[in-house]
C-alpha cells in the first residue's frame, strides 16, 4: 500500500471549494452543487425514496442502477458508484451513474488499490476535494473518471466487515461536509441490509478471505494470554440481524429505545450482582463502567437523533456504532480506545434488547469451544460458560484490553491481532490455538491435531506433577534453599500465592489497580485496597512497588502529553518525584495498610542513587508524619529499588550501602541493555536474555549484592522459565519472583539441580562471543538430568 496512511479520513476542509459549475450536458440528471449541506431531513427523504424503490419490481441490477441515480441526484453529485467486494479481496464496480456504463462488472480494484480500495482497506470514509492529486489515485481509462475531481467514498459494512464501497464524485473541487458523509454512511448501511437480506442479489459470494475449500491455514497473531488449546471454532455471532432500517413511525421507535435502555440497565445490574462477578475484585470495576455508560445521555441522545433522521431504533444504534468504530480507528490513546470498545459492547447489548434476543449467551455450544471474534467486550466474554471455553482468538485486541484482563483472570489462552480469522474460520472448524508460539492453526489435519493433543495431554500430566510439588521446599540437590515468590497486581491474583505454595509476593504492581479504575484512588481507597492485599497474603511477605505508570501504562484520569519515547519518558519514579503528593499519598496508604506489621516498599525505574535517596526521604517524612499523628507504624520498613536501568549498575557500590534490598526488573533492564523496545513484535526474538553479555551483567549484580550482603531478587519474566531460572541461579540469584503458574515448573527444576558445578562453570561461558548461551545451557541441563 503506497503512502496510504497519509490519507485524511473524512472531509478535507483545508482546501477552499467553490460551488461546482457542472459543464453543460455533462450530467443531465444532476444539478450543480449549490453548497447546501445534506442534513438529517435530507437523509430521511433519501431513505424514503430508497425504501419506495425497493417495493418496485425488477432485477437486482435495475434496482442498483436506480439507487445510484437517486443518490447522485439527492447528494448533488455527477457520479455515484457501488463497488462490491468479491472473493480474492477484489472490489468490483456493480453499478454507476456517471462513469461509463461499460465499466460495470469490468472495473475491478484490489482492496488498497486506488482511493476506493483504500476506503475498503481502512474501513473509513474518505472525502477528497482533489482526488486526482491523492497519492493513491488509480486511473482506470475504462471508467472515464478523469473528468471528476472530488470524491467521497464510504465503506459498506456488515457485522463489522467491509463488503463494498459507495462513492460519489464531482467534476469540480468540492468539500463534502460531515453531514454529507453521514448521509452517505446511512445509505451504505441500508445497502448492507439490502445485500444481506437478499433483496438485492449479488450473484456471487461476497465472503472475503474464505478460500471456500476449507483448506488448513496457519495464521499469526499476538499472544495476549499464554497457553495451548484445541477445539471447535465458535464465531461470536451476536445474533443481530437488522431487517428494517427505515422507520414507519419515529415516535414509536423512540419509545422502543427508551424501553430497551431501561431493560439493559436492569440486566447490567443483575450481571453485577452475580456471585462470581461480585467476587472479582477490581475486575468488577471494569463492569461498573458499563453502568456509567448506560446512563450516558450523550450516547443515548445521539441514537435518538439518528432515529429522528428516519432510522429504526436498531438501525440507529448500529449507525452510532459505525461512528464509534470510525472514531476508534483514529484514536491513538489506548485508554480511550478501550472505552470506545466498551461502548461498542454496550451497543451490542442494547441491540439484543431491541431485537428481543436472548441476552444470556449462546446455548448448545460445544464443550471445547474456541471463540472467534473481531473484538469482544469483557462482559461479552462473561456471557459464555468459562468451563467450556478453551481459548479466544480476536482480530483486534491489545495486552491492556479489558477482555484480556478478564481472560487472564479466568486462565483462558487468548491470541489477538489475528488478521482474517473471522472470515477464515467457519463454525465447527477444528482449531488449534498455540498462544505460546503466537499462531492459530485452522482446520489442521489429523496428524497435526494428534501432535497438539498429545502436547496438551503431556502438559496436563505435568500440571498434576507440579500440583504435587506445592508443599515441597525449593531446595537444590546440594542443599541451597531458593526463595520463590509470585508477581501480582490484582486481588484476584492473591489466591494463587497460596495455591502455588510460594513464599510471598515478590512484586505487587500497584499501578494495575489504578489502571482499571476511573478516578484516582485517594489515601482511604488505597489504604483499603492494600489492607486487603496484606490480609489476603495471610502473613506471607508482600513487596509493594510504588506506581509504575507512564509509558504504555496509561491512567484514564491523567491525560498528559504523550511522550515521543514512552519507555524512556516521564514514567514510574520520575513522575513520583516530580509529583511528590502522589507518591506520598501512596506511601501513607501503604504505611497504614501494614497495620503494625512489616512493610516492604520498592521504587521502580531508579536511575541513580540520588533518586533513591529522594524517594527514601519522602518515605521517612511520611513515617515521621504518621508517628506525630499517633498512628500505628509498621514494625519494620524495608525500602528497596528495582534495578531496571543499566546506569544504576555503575553506582551499585554506593547504592548497596543505602538500600535494604534490590530487585532486578529484567524486562526493562533487558530492553535498555539491548536498546530493543520490549513491546516491538519485530524484536521479540532478536536478542536473548541468555546472551553472555546480559548474564554477565546479572552475574555482576549478584556478586556485588552478595559481597555486601544485601538481599537480591529478580522479578522480570526471565524468572518464569526453568532454563532461564537455572541460569539465574548459576549467576548467584537465590530469590526469584514470577507469575504464579511458573512456580511449580521452576521449583521442579530447582529440586533436580546440583548448583555448585554450574556456578563454577558459568563464569567462563560469560566471556564467550556467542549470541546466546541457550543451547549450551540446555545441553548442560540434559546431561545433568535437570528437569526443565
Ligand atoms: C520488569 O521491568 O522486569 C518488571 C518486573 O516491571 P514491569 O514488567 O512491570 O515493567
Ligand atoms: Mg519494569
Amino acid at each position: 500500500m503506497s503512502d496510504s496512511t497519509d490519507a485524511e479520513p473524512l472531509s478535507d476542509k483545508s482546501k477552499p471549494g467553490p460551488s461546482a459549475k457542472v459543464p453543460e450536458g455533462k450530467s443531465p440528471d444532476s444539478k450543480p452543487h449549490d453548497g447546501r449541506s445534506h442534513d438529517w431531513a435530507g437523509s430521511r427523504r433519501l431513505l424514503r425514496l430508497l425504501r419506495d424503490l425497493m417495493k418496485e419490481r425488477g432485477s437486482s441490477q435495475m434496482k442498483l442502477d436506480k439507487i445510484v441515480k437517486l443518490i447522485a441526484q439527492d447528494i448533488v453529485a455527477e457520479v455515484c458508484s457501488i463497488y462490491v467486494l468479491r472473493s480474492g479481496d477484489v472490489l468490483e464496480l456493480f453499478a454507476t451513474m456517471g462513469l461509463k456504463p461499460e465499466a460495470v462488472h469490468q472495473t475491478r480494484l484490489h482492496v488498497e488499490e486506488g482511493i476506493v480500495g483504500q476506503v475498503a482497506a481502512l474501513a473509513l470514509p474518505l472525502a477528497l476535494s482533489d482526488a486526482q492529486k491523492h497519492p493513491n489515485f488509480a486511473y482506470r481509462p475504462e471508467t472515464g473518471e478523469e473528468n471528476y475531481q472530488s470524491l467521497l467514498g464510504v465503506p459498506i459494512q456488515r457485522a463489522g466487515r467491509v463488503i463494498g464501497v459507495l462513492a460519489v464524485q464531482n467534476v469540480t473541487p468540492r468539500n463534502y461536509t460531515d453531514e454529507e458523509v453521514e448521509a452517505l454512511e446511512t445509505v451504505a448501511m441500508l445497502l448492507a441490509e439490502l445485500f444481506a437480506g437478499g433483496e438485492i442479489a449479488l450473484l456471487d459470494e461476497t465472503a472475503a478471505g474464505d478460500d471456500g475449500q476449507g483448506k488448513p491455514m496457519r495464521l499469526d497473531g499476538l499472544a495476549l494470554n499464554d497457553g495451548l488449546a484445541i477445539g471447535q471454532a465458535v464465531p461470536h455471532t451476536r445474533g443481530i440481524v437488522i431487517s428494517q432500517v427505515i422507520a414507519d413511525d419515529p415516535e414509536e421507535e423512540r419509545e422502543r429505545l427508551v424501553t430497551a435502555v431501561a431493560e439493559m440497565r436492569g440486566a447490567i445490574d443483575d450481571l453485577l450482582a452475580r456471585a462470581d462477578i461480585a467476587e472479582l475484585g477490581e475486575h468488577r470495576e471494569i463492569l461498573e463502567v458499563y453502568r456509567m455508560f448506560a446512563e450516558d445521555k450523550g450516547w443515548i441522545g445521539r441514537i435518538d437523533e439518528a432515529i429522528l433522521s428516519g432510522l429504526t431504533a436498531e438501525a440507529a444504534v448500529e449507525k452510532i456504532q459505525v461512528d464509534t468504530r470510525t472514531r476508534m480507528a483514529k484514536v491513538k490513546d489506548p485508554y480511550l480506545k478501550e472505552r470506545l470498545s466498551d461502548l461498542e459492547d454496550l451497543g451490542n447489548r442494547l441491540l439484543h434488547h431491541l431485537l428481543e434476543l436472548d441476552g444470556t449467551g449462546p446455548q448448545d455450544l460445544p464443550d471445547d469451544m474456541v471463540l472467534i471474534a473481531r473484538n469482544l467486550g469483557p462482559a461479552e466474554l462473561l456471557d459464555y460458560d468459562a468451563t467450556r471455553l478453551r481459548a479466544v482468538v480476536l482480530e483486534e485486541g491489545s495486552p491492556t484490553a479489558h477482555v484480556v484482563i478478564m481472560a487472564r483472570a479466568l486462565n483462558i489462552p487468548i491470541i489477538g491481532r489475528c488478521r482474517d480469522i473471522v472470515t477464515s474460520a467457519r463454525p465447527g472448524d477444528r482449531i488449534v490455538v498455540d498462544a505460546d508460539n503466537e499462531q492459530v492453526l485452522l482446520r489442521p489435519n489429523e496428524e497435526v491435531q494428534a501432535t497438539f493433543a498429545s502436547t496438551i495431554a503431556e502438559r496436563d500430566r505435568r500440571k498434576e506433577i507440579f500440583a504435587a510439588t506445592r508443599d515441597l521446599p525449593p531446595v537444590t540437590l546440594d542443599g541451597l534453599r531458593i526463595a520463590l515468590n509470585i508477581n501480582a497486581g490484582l486481588l484476584i491474583d492473591i489466591p494463587h500465592l497460596h495455591d502455588s505454595g510460594a513464599d510471598g509476593i515478590g512484586l505487587y504492581r500497584t499501578e494495575i489497580a489504578f489502571m482499571v479504575r476511573d478516578t484516582f484512588p485517594g489515601v482511604t481507597a488505597q489504604t483499603e485496597l492494600y489492607s486487603r492485599v496484606v490480609e489476603q497474603a495471610d502473613g506471607k511477605p508482600v513487596v509493594f512497588r510504588t506506581l509504575d505508570v507512564g509509558g504504555d501504562k496509561v491512567l484514564p484520569y491523567w491525560q498528559g502529553e504523550v511522550d515521543e519515547n514512552p519507555a524512556m519518558g516521564w514514567r514510574a519514579i520520575r513522575i513520583g518525584l516530580d509529583r511528590p503528593a502522589v507518591l506520598r499519598q501512596q506511601i501513607r496508604a501503604l504505611l497504614r495498610a501494614s497495620q503494625g506489621g512489616e512493610l516492604r516498599i520498592m521504587f521502580p525505574m531508579i536511575s541513580d542513587v540520588a533518586e533513591f535517596e529522594t524517594a527514601r526521604a519522602l518515605l521517612d517524612r511520611e513515617i515521621e508524619r504518621e508517628g506525630v499523628k499517633g498512628r500505628t507504624l509498621p514494625s519494620m520498613v524495608k525500602a528497596g529499588v528495582m534495578l531496571e536501568v543499566p546506569s544504576l549498575y555503575w553506582q551499585l557500590p554506593a547504592l548497596l550501602d543505602k538500600v535494604d534490598f534490590v530487585s532486578v526488573g529484567s524486562n526493562d533492564l533487558f530492553q535498555f541493555h539491548f536498546a530493543a523496545d520490549r513491546g516491538n513484535p519485530r524484536l521479540v526474538r532478536r536478542y536473548d536474555v541468555l546472551a553472555p553479555g546480559f548474564l554477565k551483567l546479572l552475574h555482576g549484580i549478584a556478586s556485588q549484592a552478595s559481597a555486601k550482603q544485601v538481599a537480591l531478587s529478580l522479578c522480570g519474566d526471565m524468572a518464569a522459565h526453568p532454563l532461564e531460572a537455572m541460569a539465574l541461579l548459576g549467576c548467584g540469584f537465590e530469590s526469584l519472583s514470577m507469575p504464579a503458574p511458573s512456580v511449580a515448573p521452576v521449583k521442579t527444576m530447582i529440586r533436580s539441580l546440583n548448583l555448585a558445578p554450574l556456578k563454577t562453570l558459568l563464569p567462563s561461558w560469560l566471556e564467550l562471543p556467542d549470541h546466546s548461551l541457550r543451547d549450551r545451557l540446555r545441553s548442560y541441563a540434559k546431561e545433568q538430568g535437570v528437569e526443565l
